[in-house]
């Protein structure tokens, strides 16, 4: 008999094959006393090198792959095992008599149970992070194995309650048509990698693990966030078909690699690429690319245990600038703060840490690293066309500041008989309320703007973008938003300046008409919407968007923009 389990879609596509169980060992059976504390120590030490050790590899593995980005997820896992105020609360316990893998397992736990008990899903999320973390140094203290699942089966539909970063890093998308977790979320980061790796997935499925035994025929639908049971032959028929139009679409993308992006009736946009390190540009060149509408620095500050120096951060710049060959990298200075927190930084308690001390804010109270990031950006000017973004403004004032700022660094630079490029256009990114409202102040004093809707949703709606409780107010289709983005391209209009959009909704094909007819002609997606957005452009002339946006902006509600946008979609 049919059934069908829901969950969350997490990983898009169609999967069809048979189901296979994992479940991970128990990590159990460590004795109780030690007999040599120093011993124990350095047993405990030297499996946390050789975790952190082992995470690097596949990081390295996956970045060759997959990409940067993802790579980071790995990276930051051996960095967690690294954590020196772990380290002095196991090694504490270790001296007082505990066995290393009782006294990992004492903290951690600590760690996993207040996390796993929060309403926040961040803070469930890094619960998953740290049992990883645990679980990990526990294999390798008690000599077993590392998690390999690169050999399963062909068409193997993978169940799981959840998986370990190291599981699904080993995955073989050629074998594993499909994974459904019971647990984990859509923005776990195991739901991140196999995005990554083009396997369809489901995840928060309570019911399905109990309901299986292995070996039966499933049909995973990662893009509704569906697990299909028990179907009967013409019914798998059917699904084979939904699988092949997936597939199809997704080959049909090809024939846009490489191609200049335009409307129907050849309107010329810029299409650029959201990048997080090298590799992403390496990538996102593959499809041919306009620049890169936003560097997002600070996945260089997340990934190491210090800040990185001037010569560190020039050399990246640099390098970027050159490969892009006269075409505009527009780097944001560093956006941290708020959920993205940088371990060697002493950033302040904070109620509302999304309210706070982030972005630009962070950057001008830090005012010695962002000196140093400044003057990295300006001699990498001298390699390329280098743009300069600001996240987070909320007033000219700030504006004024870093442009001081900038000038203070040229001159020291310029004594230093140290190059720079001539000029460096600095454009702001309008993600809040009081920068939509000031944008017609902005736009006389920055060189160009480019829409963060990621956070413009966010606080246009005092929604949190994370928060799943607030999930239905988050939305860009929201009237709010929409105008929002209207008043920002029109003030970016009247000041002669160019308006780039930069967060999701750039990507999102429904709300392309509404940004081609606002005037938006610069668009900035990650590597993998190049493709979608260059063909989705290419569906509309600006006459047909100019008439689904002017009847978009007559409608009052979330649901009625959303279902007028879905109405004249094209695919
Ligand atoms: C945004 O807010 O839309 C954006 C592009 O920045 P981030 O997602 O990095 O905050
Ligand atoms: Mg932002």
């Amino acid at each position: 008999m049919e059934r069908v389990y829901r969950g969350i879609g997490a990983s898009p596509g169609i999967g069809i094959g048979r189901v296979l169980i994992y479940r991970e060992p128990e990590l159990a059976g460590w004795s109780e006393t030690i007999e040599d504390t120093e011993r124990e120590l350095e047993r405990y030490r030297a499996a946390v090198r050789e975790f952190s050790a082992r995470a690097e590899a596949r990081a390295e593995g996956f970045e060759l792959a997959v990409g940067a980005q993802q790579a980071e997820i790995l990276r930051s896992q051996a960095a967690m095992s690294l954590d020196p105020v772990l380290a002095e609360r196991i090694e504490k316990k270790i001296i007082l008599g505990k066995p290393a893998e009782a006294a990992l397992d004492d903290e951690c736990r600590r760690f996993i149970e207040s996390f796993a008990a929060s309403s926040e899903e961040v803070l469930r999320l890094r619960a998953a992070d740290v049992r990883d973390l645990r679980d990990g140094l526990l294999r390798i203290l008690l000599g077993l194995p590392e998690t390999d699942l690169s050999h399963l089966p062909p068409s193997t539909v993978l169940i799981a309650d959840d998986l370990s970063l190291a599981a699904v890093s080993s995955l073989d998308p050629a074998n594993v048509v499909g994974i459904v977790l019971s647990h984990s979320g859509q923005v776990s980061h195991c739901a991140i990698l196999a995005r990554a790796l083009e396997i369809p997935a489901v995840v928060g499925t309570p019911g399905v693990f109990e309901a299986l035994s292995g070996g039966e025929v499933a049909v995973v639908d990662g893009t509704k966030g569906e697990v299909h049971l028990g179907l009967s032959p013409n019914k798998l028929v059917g699904w084979g078909r939904n699988r092949e139009q997936f597939r199809l679409l997704r080959d049909s993308l090809r024939e846009f690699i490489g191609k200049e992006t335009h409307t129907a009736e050849g309107v010329p946009l810029c299409l650029e690429a959201n990048i997080g390190s090298e590799n992403d540009v390496l990538r996102a060149q593959e499809y041919g690319i306009d620049g890169v509408g936003l560097f997002r620095t600070e996945f260089m500050f997340q990934s190491r245990d210090y800040f990185p120096t001037e010569e560190e951060q020039f050399q990246v710049y640099q390098r970027i600038a050159l490969a892009l060959q006269g075409r505009p990298l527009t780097l944001r200075t560093l956006d941290a703060g708020g959920d993205k927190l940088l371990p060697y930084l002493h950033h302040p308690q904070e109620e509302n840490p999304e309210l706070g001390c982030r972005g630009i804010r962070l950057c001008l109270r830090e005012e010695r690293m962002f000196r140093t990031q400044l003057r990295a950006i300006l001699r990498a000017s001298a390699f390329g066309n280098v743009r300069m973004m600001l996240p987070l403004i909320t007033s000219v004032d700030e504006l004024r500041h870093v442009r001081a700022l900038v000038a203070q660094c040229r001159e020291e630079l310029a004594r230093e008989g140290l190059p720079c490029g001539r000029d460096l256009p600095l454009g702001v990114m309008i993600e809040t309320p009081a920068a939509v409202v000031m944008a017609r102040l902005l736009a006389r004093e920055a060189d160009f703007f480019s829409v963060g809707t990621n956070d413009l949703t966010q606080y246009v709606m005092a929604a949190d973008r994370k928060n799943t409780q607030v999930a239905g107010y988050y939305s860009h289709y929201d009237p709010a938003v929409v105008r929002s983005v209207e008043q920002i391209a029109q003030a970016a209009r009247e000041g002669g300046i160019p308006v780039a959009v930069c967060g999701e909704a750039g990507a999102d094909p429904l709300y392309l008409p509404l940004l081609l007819s606002f005037g938006v002609r610069e668009l900035s997606v990650l590597p993998a919407a190049l493709l979608p957005t260059r063909k989705a452009v290419s569906r509309w002339s600006l006459e047909e968007a100019h008439a689904v946006a002017a009847r978009a902006l007559e409608l009052e509600t979330e649901n009625q923009v959303r279902a007028w946008l879905e109405e004249n979609k094209r695919l």
